[in-house]
């Protein structure tokens, strides 16, 4: 099973939350980088942990990026925090075969901007592409998928072929269930957000927290079978 986390500008305080979940069930994972902050020293000193990046290609589609910036500058800035990344997932998973050849230029081996979901009942593997990168295609989602889930939709998944999973570690937190409740905090997010204010906005019910918690239960129990 793998885990991957999208970072996507989240506090550190909200990243931490999902780090101790790993921590506890001491889980490897690997965690697409958008920016620069203290956490990311932490992320890069555990051995279980392998960082990627996570470009944000928006800016230049909705023309609102800053003056002289191309997808070459976003790639060179987001590598300058991550120069070790070998793997790639932008934001919004936006890709196409000049961003695909650029990534290639700029080292990285490992691609992963297609969800193609489990409903699909398509087997994955991994495959080398036309530019020589490794695809690796993820199976669920979770903001596009919670609203999906329940106790029983996400363990099973973990004997496919191919499992790789994609969270965000501020729908952990919220443990949101659907995009509405996480569109009910987003108001208040961004880097001076208080904890104690977004903790009000945690779901009770079942939610992301708990797929992920589902999951990693689920590899621990066939991997001591
Ligand atoms: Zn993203």
């Amino acid at each position: 099973m793998f885990l991957t986390f999208d970072l996507d500008w989240a506090s550190d305080f909200v990243i931490e939350y999902t780090l101790d979940i790993l921590n506890k069930y001491d889980v490897p994972s690997t965690w697409f980088i958008t920016h620069d902050s203290p956490i990311i020293e932490r992320l890069r000193k555990d051995d279980r942990i392998e960082l990627g990046i996570h470009p944000n290609f928006n800016t230049l589609l909705d023309s609102t990026s800053a003056t002289g910036q191309t997808s070459t500058t976003v790639i060179k800035e987001i590598l300058e925090i991550v120069p070790e990344a070998t793997a790639v997932r932008s934001h919004s998973l936006t890709t196409g075969s000049r961003l695909k050849a650029k990534f290639k230029e700029f080292g990285l081996t490992h691609h992963c901007n297609f969800l193609i979901p489990f409903s699909s009942r398509i087997q994955l593997l991994p495959y080398w592409d036309y530019y020589d990168l490794i695809e690796v295609p993820h199976l669920w989602e979770d903001d596009t998928h919670t609203h999906l889930s329940n106790r029983d939709t996400l363990p099973h998944l973990v004997q496919t072929t191919l499992p790789v999973f994609d969270f965000h570690p501020i729908h952990i937190f919220l443990n949101s269930y659907d995009i509405a409740s996480y569109e009910a905090s987003r108001s208040i997010q961004g880097s001076s957000i208080e904890k104690e204010r977004l903790i009000e906005f945690q779901n009770k019910d079942f939610g992301t927290k708990d797929c992920l918690v589902s999951l990693i239960e689920a590899i621990q129990d066939v991997t001591n079978m």
